[in-house]
């Protein structure tokens, strides 16, 4: 398919992959990065006036479940990447918890298959760790690589044994790729349904105790340094695990990790009217955790920003706080979460946010995406840093409704989603003038 050009004009181009940050013109053609910066004369099919917008590299995330096979009424790869583009991402990796779990060549292709197949956005299989996430014998990597995986993870739930951990670590050497972990000791959280404390004991629910994260991240710490996998722990949410990446880095041990929108703008005492909106693993800690979190972002200890996008159907999640399911959906909320809890409390400026969603996650994953460099596939968010607007669950393209944040009047959101060159949202001031082209 041939793509039309695109001449985005005096927007701020940010790119922080080449330390960019200025007021200039952006040319894309062919699918790709054409030039960048200054003024640019040349004629395009399309022209988009950009002034007081931000222009920088397609979002990434790297921690969203899409659902699909199995569970279709919650979310499917085309609902949820298109819930992605809504929110500004033109890149996600799915995690493989599905019905059945993506542990084999086959689940990639078809993640692969039903992803070009909607047509919204990039989409990257993270293939089991273990078959049938069961824990107990390796999934094949080598077969799921082949087919386009770029990580490895039971998310949902921690692997239990450490041999096998080793011998998935020891694995993944050869295809220099990272596990990603779901930091959960089920012998510490078992039963927990919020943060262990004395919030809990209070509301009258069972707590998973912070130490359930500390103590398998520091258990795989050690084997990521004995064997120099390469690691990478989702959804950090505690103060000793900050501290514990911040000492593994010093010591050089290839570790990353992410924090989601909620354990940055949340806490334990959101539990309070027990909604299962604010029900997710690992659950909403304190504010001491929150403020770890944000530190660990401000000094590099934590690389990026993720979602964790984990939609539940209405009815479950109308269940009693004890027996609702975990998680909350994410990918068309994350940017104005993120803008609230690190841009407006000043812990990160904008190009440090974009740094946290584009092309720190791109390394991560290897992905050859992440910046706007010439020659690059032209995969642009353009983002109204000044819209203020109320998140409404209703208005959502995502399949479920499960969000914290609905009725939250924020600022800042992505007015056009640019995929490969194709502009596949368009919102805003920028709504009218592009709609005729998304499709
Ligand atoms: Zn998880
Ligand atoms: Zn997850």
């Amino acid at each position: 398919m041939s793509t039309a050009s695109i001449l985005i004009k005096q927007g701020r181009l940010i790119d922080p992959a080449r330390h960019l940050d200025e007021v200039g013109d952006l040319l894309l053609e062919g699918g790709k990065v054409r030039r960048i910066g200054g003024s640019i004369a040349e004629a395009a099919e399309r022209t988009i006036d950009a002034s007081g917008l931000i222009v920088c590299p397609g979002l990434i995330d790297v921690h969203t479940h899409l659902r699909e096979p199995g569970h279709e009424e919650e979310e499917t790869i085309a609902s949820g990447t298109h819930a992605a583009v809504a929110g500004g991402f033109t890149s996600v990796a799915c995690m493989p918890n599905t019905h059945p779990p993506l542990d084999n060549q086959a689940g990639m292709e078809f993640v692969t298959r039903q992803a070009a197949r909607a047509g919204h956005c990039n989409v990257y299989p993270i293939g089991c760790i273990t078959k049938g996430r069961q824990g107990k014998e390796l999934a094949e990597m080598g077969q799921m690589i082949r087919a386009g995986a770029v990580a490895f993870s039971d998310d949902g739930d921690g692997v239990a044994d450490a041999g096998v951990l080793q011998r998935a670590m020891q694995y993944s050497t050869m295809f220099d790729v990272p596990l990603i972990e779901h930091c959960e000791n089920a012998d510490l959280s078992s039963g927990g349904v919020m943060n262990g404390g004395a919030t809990a004991l209070r509301l009258g629910l069972p707590g998973a105790s912070p130490m359930a994260e500390v103590i398998m991240l520091q258990r795989d710490l050690v084997l990521a340094e004995a064997t120099g996998a390469r690691y990478h722990a989702a959804h950090v949410s505690t103060a000793g695990a900050v501290e514990l990446i911040r000492q593994a880095k010093r010591q050089g041990i290839r570790v990353t990790a992410e924090v989601t929108p909620h354990h940055l703008s949340l806490t334990e005492n959101d539990c309070r009217e027990y909604d299962p909106n604010f029900k997710m693993s690992p659950p909403l800690r304190t504010q001491a955790d929150v403020e770890a979190c944000l530190d660990g972002l401000a000094d590099g200890t934590i690389d990026c920003l993720a979602t964790d996008h984990a939609p539940h159907g209405q009815e479950e999640k109308e269940l009693e706080f004890l027996y609702a399911p975990f998680g909350v959906i994410g990918l068309e909320s994350a940017l104005p979460i993120y803008v609230k809890a690190l841009i407006e409390s000043k812990v990160v400026g904008w190009p440090e946010l974009v740094r946290l969603m584009t092309v720190n996650p791109a390394r991560i994953l290897n992905l050859p995406k992440g910046t706007l460099a010439p020659g690059a596939d032209a995969d642009v968010t353009l983002i109204d840093p000044d819209l203020v607007w109320t998140i409404d669950v209703e208005q959502f393209k995502s399949h479920s409704r499960n969000c914290p944040y609905h009725g939250w009047s924020v600022r800042g959101r992505a007015v056009a989603t640019i995929v490969g060159g194709v502009v596949k949202h368009a919102g805003g001031a920028l709504a009218q003038a592009l709609s005729a082209v998304t499709h």
